[in-house]
């Protein structure tokens, strides 16, 4: 049992590290949970990030990650490689703990960020790494002339339809609908491009093959018909899922799971906690919105411990 620190930050995406900038040169020596696989978050998955501002030339994603980990260890941010495992964050000081360790704290700054959604098939699991990805940036060059699925139908399908098509001989975008959610623009651009086709209101039943991908099976949900597609990759673009388990019963979620903020404020139904980016945010899931909310979080933060000192 440590002493009682001022605040701790849980997660080391942008909105976990801008939170831990602004708390550090505010001298309140923030700890740092950063996960023990993930440091860094999303965009340690990315390759090329054009859109975030002070960069115009563009930066890779984990060198972004880098300069903001950096930046909070200059001011004095204490960053630790471990995940938390459980908190209790109704009681004064919150608790929380990972599975050696257990610190306290006056304010908590949850930026857990969100997870790849799956689609729930037994074969999904089985051939993860062995041509099923939910990462197109990182997995696309190990298809390089051959056919692949894209599964979803939003923004995220039609980026990792459009990125693919760089590499791959075909790709096919499976949607369970007739028609795409995706904005006009990803849409205008992904339906230019000749590399890649659409199966409409279709859905993946099962993912073929023993020790590699080698196909899918497809039900059409209006016919019922079902039909094998032979491709080596399946990308599944379908959504996130925020990292709350951890903070279920504690704090108030919305249906989807995500952490439920006094907007535009990052204020928890809980005194003392505080929220940012993606594990709040379903709508705009940026680098830069996760860091602006993560500077919100930090001042909301130093706020309330000016308010309680
Ligand atoms: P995350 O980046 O998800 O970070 C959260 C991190 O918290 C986790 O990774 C983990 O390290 C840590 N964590 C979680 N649970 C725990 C725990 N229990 N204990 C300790 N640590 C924990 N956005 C852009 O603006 N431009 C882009 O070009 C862009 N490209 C993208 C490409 C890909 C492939 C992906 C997946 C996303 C991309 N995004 C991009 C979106 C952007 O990455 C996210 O919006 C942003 O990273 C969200 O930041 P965050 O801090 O909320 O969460």
């Amino acid at each position: 049992m440590s002493d009682v620190r001022n605040v701790i930050i849980i997660g080391s995406g942008p909105a976990g590290y801008t939170a831990a900038i602004y708390a550090a040169r505010a001298d309140l020596h923030p700890l740092v949970f950063e996960g023990s696989v993930t440091a860094g978050g999303a965009l340690m998955n990315t390759t090329d990030v054009e859109n975030f501002p002070g960069f115009p030339d563009g930066i890779l994603g984990p060198d972004l990650m880098d300069h903001l980990r950096k930046q909070a260890e200059r001011f004095g941010a204490e960053l630790v490689a471990d995940d938390v495992v459980e908190v209790d964050l109704a009681r004064t000081p919150k608790v929380v703990k990972t599975a050696t360790d257990t610190y306290l704290a006056s304010t908590v700054i949850v930026a857990t960020g969100s997870g790849y959604r799956e689609l729930g098939l037994p074969n999904e699991k089985r051939l993860s790494g062995h041509g099923v990805s939910w990462c197109a940036t990182c997995d696309g060059f190990f298809f390089r002339d051959q056919d692949i699925v894209v599964v979803g139908g939003g923004d995220t399908a039609m980026e990792e339809a459009t990125f693919l098509s760089r590499f791959a001989r075909s790709v096919t975008v499976v949607h369970r609908r007739g028609e795409l959610r995706a904005s006009k623009i990803m849409q205008d651009r992904a339906f230019a491009n000749e590399k890649i086709r659409f199966v409409w209101d279709s859905q993946v039943i099962d993912v073929l093959g023993e020790s590699r991908v080698t196909g899918v099976r497809l039900r059409n949900l209006k016919t019922g018909d079902e039909s094998e597609l032979p491709v080596t990759g399946l990308f599944i673009a379908i959504g996130h899922d925020p990292r709350t388990e951890l903070f279920r019963g504690q704090l108030d979620l919305d249906e989807e799971g995500y952490v439920v903020v006094d907007a535009p404020s990052t204020r928890t139904n809980l005194d003392g906690v505080f929220a940012a980016g993606d594990v709040v945010d379903h709508t705009y899931r940026q680098a830069i919105t996760a860091a602006g909310t993560g500077c919100s979080a930090s001042l909301d933060a130093e706020r309330w411990l000016a308010d309680h000192a």
